[in-house]
């Protein structure tokens, strides 16, 4: 995908502050922290929304919840942490890479707006 920033980020052709790397998954924080710990976890593989998934992504999709996990007991977020995941532009989706945002070392706020 040519023309995607987190391919770029992925082919480092973009900089990012790249905090994990395995041969599936890579994991950066995000340019504009909306908390503390602001983490966007990511498939390697270009797959645009939540509602893109195959039933072969499913190993991938462990993976994307194992090193989420990892991070967030490496961050010590044990008063608890957000994962977000926006899908479409009703929810805001501003990259259309599959992305998760892990939030924490603050309360959150429920509902989110
Ligand atoms: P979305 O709104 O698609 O769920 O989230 C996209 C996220 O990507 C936003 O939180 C935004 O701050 C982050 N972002 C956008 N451009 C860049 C970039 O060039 N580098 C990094 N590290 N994060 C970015
Ligand atoms: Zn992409």
């Amino acid at each position: 995908m040519a023309e995607c920033l987190f391919c770029k980020i992925v082919n480092r052709e973009v900089q990012s502050g790249i905090i994990y790397e395995d041969q599936n998954v890579i994991a950066f924080n995000d340019i504009n922290p909306q908390a503390p710990v602001h983490i966007l976890v990511i498939p390697k593989k270009h797959i645009p929304t939540l509602l893109d998934i195959k039933d072969e992504d499913r190993n991938l999709l462990f993976a994307l919840q194992k090193v989420i996990t990892d991070i967030a007991r490496q961050k010590n977020l044990t008063d608890g942490f957000r994962v977000v995941i926006n899908c479409g532009p009703n929810a805001g989706q501003a990259i259309y890479h599959l992305h998760f945002h892990l939030l924490g070392g603050r309360k959150m706020e429920w509902p989110p707006g």
